[in-house]
């Protein structure tokens, strides 16, 4: 079996109204989605981490550069592959964007080899721990309205996060500490004294601010305080973890299994949060899930992207031993964005409609049980949508 050929699909559509996190404004959803093809006509997909001109130059790396180092190469040997290229691109970037595109394509060889043993990923990896995962959704986004209105607006859109079925929910934060401190006392308002909620900083604060706006946070009952300060600054993460009872959880923006040492020996998170589209894949996550463990840190994958990021990390969840396991064992769960995204509701051939399984299914969405990633783009809606790049 050999590899013919690797083509990159970017996505695009205008949001029906703009979007926003502590860094930026956006108004435009995007994917990256990889389809990797073989000479015995099975194709693999898998997907990027990266919206916009990220997606466009990562295509251009999975196209031009990973493509002529595969190519009749076996699918089959997707950690050998994974180590050519790597090592053939480490002296030109051992993180970010070489690191996204190669995740892609790793993700793809993954969904190649289930379709080959004709098992669910998360078969191959080692079993289902469990069949069904539940999911928290996230919303509550900034845009460019006044605090008092951003407040008002927060409280009701966690009430209705709440109502929809999920089991948490998850707000951004980034006006600066005063008037976060006042969101997050919406968002607890809105959902409510027993619901649990998390709280997501995308790396805006100095660790100053981060103490002042997490003590808040410890008052509110808050889960998690999400990347409070800048990803490089692990000392910044080592003082907050010691000093703040709630937890500390990070790591989106890390890369392999050499950056997530780092970062955990740095005794750094409470919750590990790789993304499996960027930190080097499906091969690469299962090294730095072992890494985690192994210092005892419980992971929460990060989820962004279209439905095929949805169905890889599906499997991923499954696959997941408890840490540290018991009767009553401390359960992942799955990150779901509750705003605009066709990308994720209607990319599929069957969707996987997530929010309609919560609705029914008390908060949980049910791993599918195909080969591969278990689910299949739909290739008219590809081209509908895929921008010339
Ligand atoms: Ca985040």
């Amino acid at each position: 079996m050999q590899i013919t050929r690797i083509k990159s699909h970017v996505l695009q559509y205008d949001l029906p109204e703009e979007l926003g996190y502590s860094q930026q404004y956006y108004s435009k959803r995007s994917a990256h989605l990889v389809e990797v093809e073989t000479d015995e006509g099975i194709t693999g997909w898998g997907e990027c981490f990266g919206p916009g001109s990220i997606a466009v130059a990562n295509k251009t790396i999975v196209e031009k550069v990973i493509q002529p180092l595969v190519v009749g190469e076996n699918p089959l040997d997707r950690d050998v592959l994974w180590h050519k290229v790597y090592n053939l691109l480490r002296d030109h970037g051992q993180k970010g964007m070489p690191l996204q595109a190669l995740s892609g394509v790793d993700i793809a060889l993954w969904d190649i080899a289930g379709k080959v043993a004709g098992l669910p990923i998360a078969q191959l990896i080692g079993g289902f721990h469990r069949t069904k995962v539940q999911v928290y959704g996230y919303g509550m986004m900034l845009r460019r309205e006044n605090p008092t209105a951003m407040a008002s607006r927060f409280r009701d859109e966690a009430a209705v996060i709440r109502e929809m079925g999920f089991r948490a929910t998850k707000m951004k934060l980034g006006l600066g500490p005063k008037a976060d401190v006042k969101l997050a006392s919406a968002v607890r308002a809105g959902i409510g004294p027993d619901f649990r909620f998390m709280a997501d900083a995308n790396h805006c604060y100095t660790t100053a601010d981060a103490f002042y706006v997490g003590r808040a946070l410890e008052e509110l009952e808050c889960y998690w305080f999400e990347e409070p300060v800048a990803p490089e600054d692990h000392d910044g993460y080592r003082e907050l973890r010691a000093g703040l009872k709630v937890n500390i959880s990070g790591g989106e923006a890390e890369f392999n299994r050499w950056g997530w040492r780092g970062l955990l020996e740095s005794r750094a998170l409470d919750i590990a949060q790789p993304e499996v589209c960027a930190l080097g894949g499906i091969s690469e996550y299962l090294r730095v899930l072992a890494l985690c463990h192994a210092h005892f840190v419980p992971v929460v994958n990060h989820v962004w992207g279209s439905a095929i990021a949805v169905a890889t990390n599906l499997q991923l969840l499954a696959a997941m031993p408890p840490l540290p396991g018991g009767l009553y064992p401390s359960e992942p769960m799955l990150e779901f964005d509750t705003t605009d995204n066709r990308f994720r509701d209607e990319l599929l051939k069957e969707p996987l409609d997530i929010q309609q399984q919560i609705k029914r299914n008390d908060g949980y969405a049910d791993v599918p049980q195909g080969a591969g990633l278990g689910v299949e783009p739909d290739r008219d809606f590809i081209r509908h949508y895929e921008i010339a790049a």
